[in-house]
């Protein structure tokens, strides 16, 4: 969004996201973009769970019992190293 379109739907009493209605008092969104916003940052992951898709990426489905998708996991995996590695290869050189 551009900054000259923000104050000119602004000026023109319009919802700065839509530019269709009418903004909520003291708001420059609508009510409808308003609850669009809410949903996209506070429960986008739980919309994802519930819908079945991965809450990581939002594009995938989940792995089997998991929440997120393969390529996420793998991804993470890649970041932080694997769950307890360490301990699965001290007991291997122990048994
Ligand atoms: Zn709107
Ligand atoms: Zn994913």
């Amino acid at each position: 969004m551009t900054t000259e379109r923000y104050w000119r739907l602004k000026e023109a009493g319009l919802c700065a996201c839509c530019g269709e209605k009418e903004p909520v008092s003291g708001r420059v969104y609508c009510q409808s973009c308003l609850d669009w916003e809410r949903l996209q940052s506070r429960s986008r992951r739980r919309v994802y769970a519930e819908i079945g898709i991965c809450t990581t990426c939002g594009k995938a489905a989940p792995e089997k019992g998991r929440k997120t998708c393969r390529t996420c996991i793998n991804k993470r995996i890649a970041r932080y190293g694997e769950k307890r590695r360490s301990a699965a290869a001290a007991e291997k050189a122990a048994g």
